[in-house]
């Protein structure tokens, strides 16, 4: 809350030519690169540390579902040279690990706020400034405003009743004790089987004397068979690492070293849609089983085939044939909700200690002193563990009251769903760029990748700006129409519209239901948004400098920087 004694804000550094929101991937990046073309740069951290993502979910099992050796900045070769991972899929420790050096490597502490959430970002346009308020009643202000404010980073309690009466303790895999949880001897319940409960479930499993998961919709999960890196693998791989980076953007999901599929599943015979899927399943991975047919994620018919495999793997490995049937997902098409990937999840439920209960047929109903009540039964719980999951790609944003003076507000001009041009900026909106924002294949892809190709954007757009001594720039009415219209087609050409997923807004009670990431690829968004750049920045409208923005006069006509990585 903001602190009442604050009588007037006041600006703590006016020398600035960007603010940026997060200091997560995206915000650390952000700083890096533009501190390298000579922009004035100031970071703003709700939490105590770097990391975003990697800094809050420290739930037991926690874990990158995209390989380590991809899941890793680029920008600098010595950085990717030298830095180690220890395993295929990196934990959260060593993520968090690998950030808090990024942040040393790079000298970035000494531009990032840490403990400061920002409540408020306000753009007047005689100023051309956005003007930011921190929870503690600071005003910072700025020409330029980059949200890095992340797509999972508002995590979302059910509004249970009850809650507050509960005695025993509760925790959102999102929002994670630093110090750690026990479960050891305690009874447990999770409720939710998205990602985070999937990789948390196998671990607590293994603490608590009992744990009963409180499943809604089944969702499908393919094994990671994660393992520590081979030396080999990694040389040959760490010699490659420039084209490899460059083929990533040559790709849909932004991962390069996965052959694409070349047929559809239906030109093939079941024998060897089999076989191949068997193959995949023994790699492990989600990209790479995704990867096996051309159309599984456009023709229900193709889709069907891997979502059976899936299942018939479910029933082959749960004893129990109800709780097997029941963990087999048969209301969403395989892949239109995130893929999961697991260790040893579908084989937790072959544990004594481990109950699954059908939260669809027997909902939750009220969280009591001692427990939770299902609409069939009481059950008594030392802890309960919500892996409910995010108000995903908007919540951060709508959580801050951003405005035009005299103007509309975020919120209001989402009403109906999120509006932007390529994800990356916002109609009425001048000066303010989003990192994978919505309407942008952020969420589709390896996100780092994404996260540095944004950010190039953004970097290259603000030295254009200063090389022709302008200082505003917004995306016109119609790019943003049309670039909604066009992530709407183009994902309605898909299955991905056809589960209730949080890429629709279908997790949140009232929030408009709109597929909100890009589907395209990142391929081709990447080609758009060059040939965009290339050709005079398309669909925004830059105009000149005269509210004299301030963007520091030293590197003005300067051009591009080299980068100190
Ligand atoms: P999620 O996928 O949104 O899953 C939330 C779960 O909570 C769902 O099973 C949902 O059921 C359930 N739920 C919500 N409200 C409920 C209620 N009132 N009663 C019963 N169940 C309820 O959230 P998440 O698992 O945190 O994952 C979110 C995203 O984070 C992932 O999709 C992924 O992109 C990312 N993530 C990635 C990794 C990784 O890299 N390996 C790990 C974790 C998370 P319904 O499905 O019925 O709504």
């Amino acid at each position: 809350m903001p602190d009442s004694s604050v009588a007037e804000p006041k600006d703590s550094n006016p020398a600035l030519d960007v603010i940026v929101i997060g200091a997560g991937f995206a915000g650390m990046y952000a700083l890096h690169k533009l501190r390298g073309l000579g922009f004035r740069v100031r970071v703003f951290e709700a939490g105590s540390g770097v990391g975003g993502t990697w800094f809050w979910n420290r739930y037991p099992g926690a874990r990158c579902d995209v390989e380590s050796m991809e899941y890793s900045y680029s920008f600098s070769n010595e950085l990717q040279q030298e830095w180690e991972w220890p395993e295929r899929y990196a934990a959260q420790p060593e993520i968090l690990r690998y950030a808090q050096h990024v942040a040393q490597r790079f000298d970035l502490m000494r531009d990032i706020q840490l403990n400061t959430r920002i409540i408020a970002s306000v753009y007047e346009r005689n100023a051309n400034r956005w003007t930011i308020t921190t929870d503690g009643g600071t005003s910072i202000s700025a020409p330029y405003l980059i949200m890095a404010t992340g797509n999972l980073s508002t995590p979302r309690v059910p509004d249970f009743k009850g809650l507050k009466s509960y005695r025993g303790k509760w925790y959102h895999t999102g929002y994670w004790p630093h110090e750690g949880v026990d479960f050891s001897g305690l009874r447990v319940a999770v409720i939710g089987t998205g990602s985070s409960a999937i990789q948390a479930i196998p671990i607590i499993a293994k603490q608590a004397k009992h744990l009963h998961v409180f499943q809604r919709t089944a969702n499908y999960s393919v094994p990671a068979h994660n393992a520590p890196l081979d030396p080999d693998y990694v040389r040959r791989h760490k010699a490659e690492y420039p084209q490899r980076r460059r083929a990533a953007y040559d790709t849909p999901f932004g991962i390069a070293g996965y052959p694409p599929p070349t047929k559809p599943a239906s030109e093939a015979p079941v024998e060897e849609r089999i076989s191949l899927y068997e193959d995949k399943w023994k790699q492990g991975g989600t990209i790479g089983f995704l990867y096996s047919y051309t159309d599984l994620l456009t023709s229900k018919d193709a889709n069907d085939t891997a979502a059976e495999f899936v299942r018939n793997k479910i029933r082959g490995i749960v004893k129990d044939p109800a709780t097997a049937e029941l963990l087999c997902p048969k209301d969403h098409p395989i892949g239109t909700k995130r893929l999961c990937l697991d260790m040893g999840y579908y084989e937790t439920f072959n544990r004594d200690n481990v109950t699954l209960v059908d939260a669809r047929s027997t909902p939750i109903q009220v969280i009591t002193p001692t427990g939770l009540r299902t609409s069939a039964q009481d059950y008594e719980f030392d802890a309960i563990v919500f892996a409910t999951g995010f108000d995903a790609m908007t919540g951060a944003l709508a959580e801050i009251d951003i405005r035009v003076q005299g103007g509309t507000t975020l919120r209001e001009h989402w009403t109906a769903g999120p509006r932007t041009y390529l994800g990356i900026m916002v109609a009425g909106f001048p000066n303010m760029f989003l990192i994978t924002g919505p309407g942008s294949p952020g969420v589709k892809s390896n996100m780092v990748v994404s996260i540095e190709q944004h950010t190039d954007f953004i970097a290259d757009c603000l030295a254009h700006l200063r090389a022709r001594g302008l200082g505003r720039i917004e995306a016109e009415q119609c790019a943003e129409d049309g670039w909604t219209e066009h992530v709407n087609d183009v994902a309605n050409a898909t299955l991905y519209p056809q589960a209730n997923s949080w890429y629709m807004g279908a997790n949140i009670p009232g929030k408009p239901r709109i597929f909100m990431p890009y589907v395209g690829g990142v391929h081709n968004y990447k080609k758009k948004c060059d040939a965009i750049a290339a050709g005079g920045y398309e669909g925004f409208k830059l105009t000149g400098a005269d509210a004299s923005n301030n963007v520091n006069p030293s590197t003005r006509h300067t051009g591009i920087a080299t980068s100190n990585a």
